[in-house]
């Protein structure tokens, strides 16, 4: 059911900071107006000036608001007490599931720091102690005026005594050194073709400047741009029409194909950007969970790119396996939409939101890695 038009428009979703406050607290304070709705669909389609709110079914301590709601004026949204942040967005974090794993954490790929700022909440106790022995959150970010943005994010959010930001490219970062020693999770969100976004609703109000925009498109996008003058000229592959169709399903098995048109060219670049990123969070020695998203609807960006990490050799030697449904969290392992059947045995583990559908979501994708190992076999 398409909500884009008919159902309204984009729920606006806003996290509770829990490092700064509590779900409870937000509703009896900066939310005590707003009328609780049970059904999403009573939210996309009221208006901005409707007092009405639904508290999310899936991830803990969110909360929908009508579409265009600006709560950016209130001082919960300034102090960092509630984050705007995309229902999907929410899902790496709350997949990595960091509290049960114990050890430290990265963000590979972190400004402007939404999903490092989940993390820190969710591992909330230990930012509160003030043991040095605690658990940390690594967040790299290889752009300098992003890295920037995600400091600042880190600090109204409260998060910096879990975070350290580091201004570096995950790839430089060697496994074995002693300065990331103990990580057992890796969060993974890399540059992607942003195929998913509805709109920048997604983030702190912080403007990016344009030259860290630009940026962000990496040296490989770079690459990929001087690859597409080369390429022969056809119609893109990314037409509302052809991202529900099939023919998206079935082009990532042929990757390593010539790209035909100038979008597959693209996105040939950015996956081999992508399974470069999995496959080197893989290398870390304690590490036993790993999630990686995107916000793009190309199965070549997500499906594909978990296929491909699996059969690596890094991979096999390392033991690394898809994190079933069974072992997702709750939330998670209740949700519908699922991955594409370019391969039956991963699809079912892999979890999509569509845009557009009244599940009020961006376009996102998700999967996790685990590996069955224990801390001696580690020590080893
Ligand atoms: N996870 C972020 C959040 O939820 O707020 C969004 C991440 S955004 C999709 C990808 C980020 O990764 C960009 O800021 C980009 O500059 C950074 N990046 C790309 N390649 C990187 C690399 N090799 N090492 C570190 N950061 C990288």
């Amino acid at each position: 059911m398409k909500n884009g038009t008919s159902r309204g428009g984009h729920p606006r979703w806003v996290r509770v900071n829990t490092l700064q406050s509590s779900l409870d607290e937000q509703l009896a304070n900066t939310f005590a107006k707003y009328g609780r709705k049970e059904s999403l669909s009573e939210i996309a389609s009221a208006s901005s000036s409707e007092k009405v709110l639904h508290v999310d079914d899936h991830v803990p301590d969110l909360i929908a608001l009508p579409p265009g709601t600006d709560i950016t004026t209130t001082s919960a949204y300034k102090n960092g007490h509630v984050i705007l942040q995309d229902k999907a967005s929410c899902f790496p974090a709350c997949l990595l599931d960091p509290q049960s794993l114990g050890g430290h954490v990265i963000d590979a790929t972190a400004a402007p720091g939404n999903k490092t700022t989940h993390l820190a909440a969710l591992m909330g106790d230990d930012a509160k102690s003030t043991d040095d022995s605690k658990r940390r959150i690594y967040a790299y970010e290889r752009d300098k005026d992003r890295a920037q943005i995600l400091n600042k994010m880190i600090s109204t959010a409260k998060a910096s005594r879990t975070v350290t930001v580091h201004n570096q490219d995950f790839l430089s970062v060697d496994p074995k050194s002693d300065a990331v020693h103990g990580v057992k999770a890796v969060l993974l969100d890399p540059s992607c073709s942003g195929s998913g976004i509805v709109g920048r609703d997604d983030g702190p109000k912080v403007q990016l400047p344009e030259k860290a925009k630009e940026k962000d498109s990496s040296k490989t996008l770079r690459r990929s741009s001087r690859k597409r003058k080369r390429a022969p000229q056809s119609p893109p592959r990314d037409s509302p029409a052809e991202q529900d169709g099939p023919q998206i399903e079935q082009t990532p098995l042929e990757l390593d194909n010539e790209p035909s048109s100038p979008l597959e060219s693209r996105l040939q670049a950015l996956s081999t950007f992508q399974l470069k990123m999995v496959t080197h969070a893989m290398r870390f020695p304690s590490a036993r969970r790993i999630t990686y998203s995107t916000c793009s609807v190309h199965s070549e960006e997500n499906e594909a790119v978990v296929l491909k990490a699996l059969n690596s050799k890094i991979a096999r030697e390392l033991g690394w396996r898809i994190l079933t449904r069974h072992e997702q969290v709750d939330g998670l392992r209740r949700w519908k939409t699922r991955g594409h059947h370019i391969a039956c045995h991963i699809a079912e583990a892999c979890i999509r939101c569509e845009k557009g559908t009244a599940d009020g979501t961006m376009g996102f994708f998700v999967a996790g890695f685990v590996r069955d190992i224990h801390d001696e076999e580690i020590e080893a």
